[in-house]
């Protein structure tokens, strides 16, 4: 089965989260909205100031110059978060800050650089008699920031299905939300099998790996921002196979498992489909590495099953290529899926011909230039992961020539 086709059969079976929940906006970044974000009230509330200077009647001011400066009698002062309680009327203005609210009255603000203001002195507020000159005018409604300017109760800040970054926080915060309702994020669990495969940390018997499988596709779900995972080992026994794939069912979006999906002996993973009443989805996939991916639906709580292949690099490869896509749908975040570009190939590539192969990379974005990175290209290897940013599409029909255009993924 060509590439395409499995992942649009993963995705068709795959169903969105469609529980929501609501959360405090500072753990909401990365989440995804699940309701339209509307505002309660106007933005600003009121009419404000953008500077530091002078609420005035425009009209009173506009023939104000260095030369024949107006004087204007000073009613008061007034900070941001303080309102004037008073009305401003022909030859009188308030002094007060950025962000103060513009009194009754007044509809423009003096800079306070274009006034003769002195702290303590002239042009502050001292007392009933205190005044200020001002030596250029303002046209009523300049330096006025309008109630409402920013946006009206009842606009549309935020639409569902936003991916919320700090932005969208702080226009949440801004309309006074300080809960947003977001989809649950989807719990995803991870089972590696293999008896040769034992957990890192412990003593490495003959024979025996240590498991890193389990923490790439773990890791790497974390690194799409989804950490509601659940990971464990499995033995290659297909009777505690099917019951801890049905057991996880019950709670889990979406089950990927690694290892056992070719044809030996101890591949289970078709037995343990048959043992679930799994309905099979697709079983190989044209690419290489890690070919025999095994995909179905379990038979009793419907949830997406994706069987990887055990080799490391072959893990990783599908986890971008083929699990992705799905983790995009059921998620609401588009954010999730691959990022691809084309890429001038730096250097021959070591392996072509027969299917498409998805070589270890090194894209200098910059440049739109990729190099295939040195060293093991082989499926069970994993020590090339290290600086690859890439997976390079060396397609059926090409040699992987330096100064092709290639197909890359972004990691
Ligand atoms: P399998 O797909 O089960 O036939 O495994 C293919 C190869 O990957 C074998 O060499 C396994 O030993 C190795 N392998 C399987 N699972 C893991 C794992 N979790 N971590 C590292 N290597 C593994
Ligand atoms: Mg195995």
């Amino acid at each position: 089965m060509i590439l395409e086709e499995a992942i649009r059969i993963l995705r068709e079976a795959a169903v969105p989260v469609m529980e929501t929940e609501r959360i405090p906006l500072a753990q909401a970044s990365g989440r995804v909205l699940a309701k339209d974000l509307q505002a309660v009230y106007d933005q600003p509330p009121f009419p404000r100031s953008p500077l530091d200077g002078y609420a005035v009647r425009g009209e009173d001011t506009l023939c104000a110059s260095g030369e024949e400066p107006v004087e204007l009698r000073i009613l008061g002062k007034i900070f941001a978060g303080e309102v004037f309680h008073g009305e401003v009327h022909k030859g009188e203005c308030v002094r007060l800050m950025t962000g103060a609210p513009v009194p009754e009255g007044a509809n423009a603000v003096i800079r306070q650089e274009d006034t003769d203001y002195e702290p303590g002195k002239t042009g502050d507020y001292i007392g009933p008699d205190s005044r200020v000159k001002i030596f250029r005018g303002a046209s009523p409604y300049q330096n006025y920031v309008y109630e409402g300017e920013d946006y009206r109760k009842g606009d549309t800040l935020l639409r569902a299905g936003t991916v919320l970054t700090g932005m969208h926080l702080g226009i949440a915060a801004g309309a006074g939300r300080e809960e947003l309702e977001v989809y649950r994020e989807p719990v995803i669990t991870v089972i590696s099998t293999g008896d040769e495969v034992v957990a890192p940390g412990g003593d490495l018997a003959p024979g025996k790996i240590y498991d890193s499988n389990r923490f790439t596709v773990v890791g790497r779900l974390a690194d799409l921002g989804l950490c509601r995972v659940e990971s464990w080992h499995c033995p290659d026994d297909p009777t505690a196979m099917a019951n801890q794939i049905r057991q996880a069912g019950k709670n889990s979006d979406l089950i990927i498992t690694t290892g056992g999906v070719s044809v030996g002996e101890k591949d289970i993973m078709h037995q343990v489909m048959a043992d679930l009443k799994g309905e099979k989805l697709f079983w190989k996939v044209s690419l290489k590495p890690g070919a025999p991916t095994l995909a179905f639906v379990s038979g009793g709580d419907k949830v997406p099953v994706i069987c990887l292949t055990g080799n490391p690099y072959g893990v990783a490869v599908n986890f971008e290529l083929l699990v992705r896509p799905v983790l995009e749908k059921i998620s609401h975040n588009p954010k999730i899926s691959s990022k691809t570009r084309m890429g001038k190939l730096k250097n021959d590539s070591p392996k072509w011909g027969g299917v498409r192969r998805f070589m270890r990379g090194h894209y200098e974005e910059d440049r739109s230039e990729v190099t295939i990175l040195a060293g093991s290209q082989a499926s069970g290897t994993l020590s090339s992961m290290a600086v690859c940013n890439c997976l390079v599409e060396i397609p059926e029909k090409s040699r992987g020539k330096a100064g092709e255009d290639v197909k890359i993924y972004l990691l």
